[in-house]
């Protein structure tokens, strides 16, 4: 398919009549969504892409009469707009992006743009971890209770395509750092810190006190009548509320201590305290397991009652919401053997929580491309549960200086199929063996995803 570069007498008749110029970097899911939102609000939209546009968004592109280029990045268009909307996978750095900066041309995310055109109630969730996770489950529990609710973020369709083809009231949003720092005014109603523990450091200058701020952006906007819900039990979050400021209510859960409005465990028992209701409901009872997904399930329920949602309904929403793929997925029991597939663990706390919820003797699969992770917060809960440690990695020193005095048995893999073979011989019956890799996956495999897979198929066979 061939580009669509703009040619001078193309873009004068196509841009009479038409408002602000718009400059899209990044043909993906949020620039094509972008680019459909503001053409149907009369912007001038051009797409910019310096790799190659994937061709289910170019048809769509041309289909809609966008102007686009790609593989290349031809400034004087670009420095032609009046505000430029940044794909989140572009870091700040790039000389293109400073000099835009420099000439004082406003920058945003999809998300900064796309809030402008609706006036849905906005759940915005963001966090070290459990993003995905919890963004799900708010939306399983608002499906539930019948509210006009939808997805975005980094789920499915873009927020902005939403927005110019759908009418939802509500919408929950799954934000990253990268899409909370092109935001100027965007202001959930709701907004969710799930946790802040270090990642993606080197697009924050490998200063963690800018990441944290990063994640804190979601609160900026916000007023009075707006809600903050965050993970007590967090340093990071704990010091930055002690330090700064914020207009919007605040909803703290806990796992360690009592709160008086917010979310704790009593007995067993989650209790969420608001303004106006309690709601109680046995831990036993939460579909998904581990601590990490209980605070899951207590921010969660909290949005439901912000949003009065009745407590049968929550209850029932928070007792049959089904695990996701690659997050603590159980896959099999061969032989008295559970399966596990967490490959989404792509950072040491995710495995920390893993590692945590395991309940008996655990074979733990191990590796991959390290992110600078420290180990050594991992040491009490290996010397508690792990028999085994299978390594799947093409670099597995660290891991082997750390546990290899730790743990009987260590073996060296090169592969998804490899590692479960090891696993399984090296399993009994009663035992757990757990992919939570706390490593990317882009040495041995194309992403997590497919990490994951490949395990699950490598299960299958046995
Ligand atoms: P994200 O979208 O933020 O990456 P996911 O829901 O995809 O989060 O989960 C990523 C990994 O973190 C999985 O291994 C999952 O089991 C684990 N996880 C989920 N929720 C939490 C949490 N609240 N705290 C720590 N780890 C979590």
């Amino acid at each position: 398919m061939k580009s669509k570069d703009i040619n001078i007498e193309d873009e004068n008749s196509f841009l009479e009549g038409l408002r602000e110029r718009l400059v899209i970097l990044g043909g993906g899911e949020s620039g094509v969504g972008t680019a459909i939102l503001a053409k149907i609000n009369k912007y001038k939209v051009f797409v910019s892409d310096k790799g190659a546009i994937a061709d289910n968004y170019k048809e769509v592109l041309l289909h809609n009469d966008i102007l686009f280029e790609e593989g290349k990045h031809t400034e004087s268009k670009i420095f032609d707009a009046d505000v430029v909307m940044k794909s989140p996978g572009i870091p700040d750095k790039v000389a293109l992006v400073q000099e835009l900066v420099k000439k004082g041309i406003p920058v945003i995310s999809e998300i900064e743009f796309a809030s402008k055109f609706t006036d849905a109630t906005i759940v915005g969730v963001t966090g070290s971890n459990g993003k995905t996770t919890t963004t799900m489950m708010i939306n399983h529990i608002l499906k539930k209770a019948e509210l006009n609710v939808s997805m975005a973020g980094n789920i499915g369709d873009s927020f902005a395509l939403q927005i110019a083809n759908k009418n939802y009231d509500t919408y929950v949003l799954e934000l990253s750092s990268f899409q909370l720092d092109g935001i100027v005014d965007f202001a959930p109603h709701i907004a969710i810190i799930t946790n802040i523990s270090p990642d993606h450091l080197d697009r924050y200058d490998y200063n963690y006190e800018n990441y944290i701020n990063s994640k804190f952006r979601i609160t900026i906007n916000q007023t009075a009548n707006d809600y903050l819900i965050y993970d007590a039990d967090d340093q990071a979050i704990e010091n930055w509320l002690r330090d700064n400021k914020t207009e919007a209510q605040l909803l703290p859960f806990s796992l360690n201590r009592i709160v008086e409005k917010g979310a704790y465990i009593k007995d067993e028992k989650l209790i969420i305290q608001t303004d106006t209701n309690i709601f109680t409901m046995s831990i036993a009872a939460l579909a998904l397991r581990g601590k990490h997904n209980t605070k899951n399930a207590m921010a969660s329920a909290l949005v439901a009652k912000l949003l009065t949602v009745r407590n049968e309904t929550l209850r029932e929403s928070l007792e049959d919401f089904e695990s996701v793929e690659h997050r603590l997925e159980s896959v099999f029991k061969i032989n008295g053997v559970q399966y596990i597939n967490d490959s989404k663990a792509t950072n040491v706390n995710a495995t920390y929580y893993a590692l945590e919820s395991m309940k008996t003797p655990t074979i733990w699969i191990v590796g991959g491309t390290d992110k600078g992770n420290d180990y050594t917060e991992l040491l009490p809960l290996v010397r508690e549960k792990v028999k085994a440690i299978v390594c799947l990695g093409l670099d597995n020193s660290k891991i082997k200086e750390t546990f290899g005095n730790v743990v009987d048995f260590m073996i060296e893999t090169a592969g998804a199929e490899e590692a479960v073979k090891v696993a399984y011989k090296l399993s009994e019956k009663g035992d757990t063996v757990l992919l939570s890799p706390a490593c990317a996956s882009f040495d041995l495999f194309e992403n997590y995803e497919d990490r994951g897979r490949q395990f699950k198929d490598a299960v299958k066979l046995l």
